[in-house]
């Protein structure tokens, strides 16, 4: 059994996530918790504030072409700074703490970001694509924002719509 993952509209995944100062055992079995939520829920990335910790950390694992999440490659990205983006794009996403919900949001297509690993050590990814994706929205869960933010006033309105049906319809017996 994985940690609970938090769901809109709990008002935790609204709290800005504070940067990771101890890279320790304790930082190790976070990221384990995060990977073992992501795969049972069968999700593209997952911040640390989705199962409750609010520590600036991510993990994500894309699908290979057989459509697999295989173990190694599984990306760990601590204290994470976009440096770079470019070309704006128009993509469909969802998120783990949104189910059963997908929308159009503009994000970048093109992304430079900074980051340490799990053991302090800084790097540099350039991605691009649903890697680059995924990085922004990430990172717009470690600042308290979440993707129907970013909706259009309609979008964002035909969302709460929906979401209220379908909490109404799951209440019932
Ligand atoms: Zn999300």
């Amino acid at each position: 059994m994985s940690r609970e993952l938090i769901v809109y509209p709990d008002k935790r995944l609204r709290q800005k996530s504070a940067r990771v100062v101890k890279f320790d055992d304790g930082l190790g079995a976070l990221l384990e918790d995060m990977n073992l939520a992501m795969i049972e829920h069968n999700g593209v990335g997952l911040a640390a504030i989705q199962i409750g910790e609010p520590l600036r950390a991510f993990v994500v694992n894309i699908a290979n072409e057989e459509g697999e999440r295989l173990p190694e490659n599984l990306m760990e990205f601590i204290n994470p700074e976009i440096v770079k983006a470019e070309e704006e794009i128009l993509w469909n996403e969802g998120c783990l703490s949104i189910p059963e919900f997908t929308e159009e949001v503009i994000r970048f297509t093109k992304i430079t970001l900074k980051y340490q690993d799990r053991r302090g050590k800084p790097f540099v990814i350039e991605a691009e694509g649903l890697l680059a994706i995924a990085f922004q929205h990430e990172i717009d869960h470690l600042d308290g924002k979440l993707f129907v933010d970013r909706l259009p006033l309609l979008k964002r309105k035909k969302f709460e719509k929906e979401w209220k049906k379908n909490l109404k319809a799951n209440a019932k017996p």
